[in-house]
């Protein structure tokens, strides 16, 4: 049932009257605008009193217009703040029709009514954080704060459970919020209504002492003030004298933390002095004309208004021994300060706006909005925070849920990842997958506050390095990194067993500089990267230490040289055995491999002839010392005038005509006749063989010393083993 016409059309001029009264300025038209969508919305809707739904978002509409009046945008929020959630209208719609100022309020006030739902409060502070988190307008709060406090004053209506859950969160959460803002008032009455419901029967208790004390109170009061009312009108000042209201919550938290009685709380004695001049002086000039009548207290004397409370509030207070000796705190302030401290942000802002600000007046706003949360400066959009009434508070981190209902803090952009870490690091070790607020979503999907994130686990799993290109916690970071390091260690240690399995199986060696050339050469980092590679198979050991790929080029040379032997030998026409052992077949040795015009000695083995040694091999020398007796004397078969093959290696720069002046070199020497020629060029340079013949090693010297000194050719040696 829609509230009747008639009604409706009072009410709407009650809201106009009062947003005239109490906001700067006021667009009539979005107000009507509002009101007739709001009403026609909820028309089919019902509070739990039996009150046609609309009564709440009017309420709180006047709530916004009279008690913290800000601006008219609030208003229209209120009115349509439980549109969206309640009815058909989408936020599209309000962006549509309003604004999409008007419609990210009440997307706000949605949202941040939702958090609460279904859940114990045991964490305040991480509370009143997430629903700063949340919210980017300060209006949404303001709007929330009316909400809250039309649903306390109404709250008789609801179930017995459902009182304590709300009153409690009331408690916990916006009354203490609404002091951070400065909602002096707010905050009051929204103690006193969660005290109501969580402990009726102390409430009740309070209220009927204070009742029956009152008239006496009222008498004792009446008395105290009159010599000052005289003699501030002496003075011909402007200013209202009130007894100050009574505070149940605060006379009970007093008592608690006292541990005393209802009577042993003295200050229940007091008055407040409302000067209606803007002008601070005049609280001094008052506070002599109490401390000339009363004698006061001088340690209960506080001066918050050349030092304004952290929420902005200004007022003197002085605590004077009144009639009978008993005491009477008074406080003394400008109605400007009473109103800021009454009405807040809504009241600060009003009167900036009126006075049209001058910028010192902008900034002290802002830092005192900043200061209310933070205690800090710390960023510098100064002009846009205040020109849209952005918070832009705790902005820069998210409150998360666990499935349990605790809440975790993380920073902007955190994903299921990081929020698994922050759990535990073995909910990280092995987190799969993510369900957020019932959907199963990726690893990598950024958290907003107010999720609910619950970790799907697998002992299979384990940290991914492309984890690391998402996460935003420390925690995260570092527990990945050293996942991974660990897993890297000891794969590499695998690889590394493999591969010193693999080249004892191969009978080689490597020391570790080899290992790290290897590892360079086939283009890993270092030798760990080398092995983890070994490790995952994604190296074929087999044909790395394959000598053609180990030093194709030294293996090369070693064929070339076996092959130029053979030839040089074959040329050479054998090599002589003298005396008894004339006749007995003879082979090179493999570790020496004399070539001819080596000196050369034979040694005799069992069942393979001679072995054919040089003078200076080590193998021999050794063979020699216990079996001197089996060395056998040998030599190249050596005539006038016949020559023996010998190689030389040379290198140099690659150059016309260079491979002419090598030829040059060496038959304009004793027309050395040259065998052949094998040359290769790499780039700019080039490197090969050149075979000759030579009477004897001297000759051979002599060659290798020219070629030495001729132009263009930076190295030349004798082809040996
Ligand atoms: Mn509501």
């Amino acid at each position: 049932m829609a509230v009747p016409a008639v009604k409706a059309k009072k009410m709407l001029e009650e809201l106009l009257e009062t947003c005239d009264a109490n906001l700067y300025k006021v667009d009539k038209e979005i107000i009507i605008k509002a009101f007739q969508l709001s009403s026609e919305a909820h028309k089919d809707h019902f509070r739990v009193s039996g009150e046609p739904y609309f009564t709440h978002p009017f309420e709180v509409a006047m709530i916004v217009a009279r008690e913290i009046p800000l601006d008219d945008i609030s208003v229209v929020a209120a009115l349509l703040h439980d549109v969206v959630e309640d009815t058909d209208y989408t936020l599209d719609f309000i962006e549509k029709e309003f604004s999409p100022e008007v419609a990210e309020i009440v997307d706000g006030v949605t949202k941040i009514s939702g958090v609460f739902r279904g859940r114990d409060i045991n964490q305040a502070e991480n509370y009143r954080k997430l629903l700063l988190s949340m919210v980017k307008d300060v209006r949404v709060m303001l709007v929330k704060f009316a909400d809250r406090l039309h649903n306390m004053r109404t709250l008789d209506a609801m179930p017995i459970e459902k009182q304590r859950r709300i009153a409690k969160e009331t408690l916990e959460i916006y009354a203490p919020f609404a002091h951070r803002f400065g909602l002096g008032r707010v905050k009051w009455e929204l103690e006193d209504l969660a005290f109501k419901y969580l402990n009726r029967q102390a409430y009740e208790d309070l209220a009927r002492k204070i009742k029956e004390k009152r008239r006496e109170r009222e008498a004792y009061i009446n008395r105290f003030k009159q010599p000052i009312i005289e003699s501030l009108n002496k003075y011909g000042l402007k200013y209202e004298i009130t007894g100050r209201p009574k505070h149940l919550y605060s006379i009970y938290r007093k008592m608690i933390k006292r541990n005393t009685t209802f009577e042993g709380i003295y200050d229940l004695l007091a008055i407040r002095i409302i000067l209606e001049e803007d002008n601070p002086h005049q609280c001094f000039f008052v506070l002599g004309i109490v401390n000339e009548l009363y004698k006061p207290i001088p340690d209960r004397f506080k001066d918050y208004i050349s030092i304004p409370k952290k929420n902005n509030y200004q007022s003197l207070h002085t605590t004077v021994v009144g009639p009978d000796g008993k005491l009477v705190e008074v406080q003394i302030r400008t109605r400007k300060m009473h109103e800021i401290a009454e009405k807040g942000v809504a009241a600060h802002w009003r009167y900036k706006e009126e006075n049209f600000t001058k910028d010192r007046d902008i900034e002290e706003w802002v830092n005192w909005i900043r200061e209310i949360f933070e205690g800090s400066n710390k960023d510098e959009a100064t002009q846009e925070l205040l020109a849209s009434f952005r918070l832009n508070l705790y902005q820069d981190e998210i409150y998360v849920f666990t499935p349990a209902g605790d809440l975790r803090r993380l920073p902007i952009n955190s994903t299921p990842v990081d929020f698994a870490f922050e759990i535990h690091t073995k909910v990280g070790y092995h987190c799969i997958g993510a369900k957020v607020n019932g959907k199963i979503v990726p690893l990598n999907t950024p958290l907003k506050s107010g999720d609910r994130v619950e970790i799907l686990t697998s002992k299979n799993q384990h940290p991914n390095p492309s984890w690391l290109r998402f996460v935003q916690t420390h925690k995260a970071k570092t527990n990945i990194r050293r996942y991974i390091n660990k897993a890297e260690e000891q794969r590499a240690k695998e690889g590394k067993e493999i591969w010193e399995k693999t080249i004892k199986k191969l009978k080689l060696s490597f020391n570790q500089d080899d290992v790290q050339r290897l590892a360079n050469k086939l283009k890993f980092d270092n030798a760990k990267r080398f092995f983890i590679a070994i490790a995952q198979g994604e190296v074929d050991l087999n044909k790395i230490l394959n000598p053609e790929v180990i030093e194709p080029e030294e293996n090369k040379v070693e064929i070339e040289f076996d092959k130029f032997a053979r030839i040089a030998r074959q040329d050479a026409g054998g090599i002589l055995v003298e005396g008894e052992h004339k006749g007995i077949i003879y082979k090179f040795a493999k570790c020496c491999n004399p070539i001819p015009g080596d000196p050369i000695i034979g040694f005799i083995t069992v069942g393979e002839g001679i072995k054919i040694h040089r003078r200076n091999c080590k193998n021999l020398i050794a063979l020699a010392e216990n079996h001197e007796d089996r060395l056998v004397p040998v030599s190249w078969p050596k005539t006038e005038g016949s020559f023996f093959v010998a190689g030389i290696k040379i290198k140099g720069e690659d150059k016309p005509g260079i491979l002419q002046s090598i030829s040059n070199s060496i038959t304009n020497y004793r027309n050395t006749n040259i065998k052949s020629v094998n040359i290769s060029s790499h780039d700019s340079y080039f490197e090969g063989t050149v075979t000759v013949y030579v009477s004897d090693l001297e000759h051979l010297n002599r060659l290798i010393e020219r070629l030495k000194k001729s132009p263009g050719i930076f190295h030349a040696e004798r082809f040996n083993q």
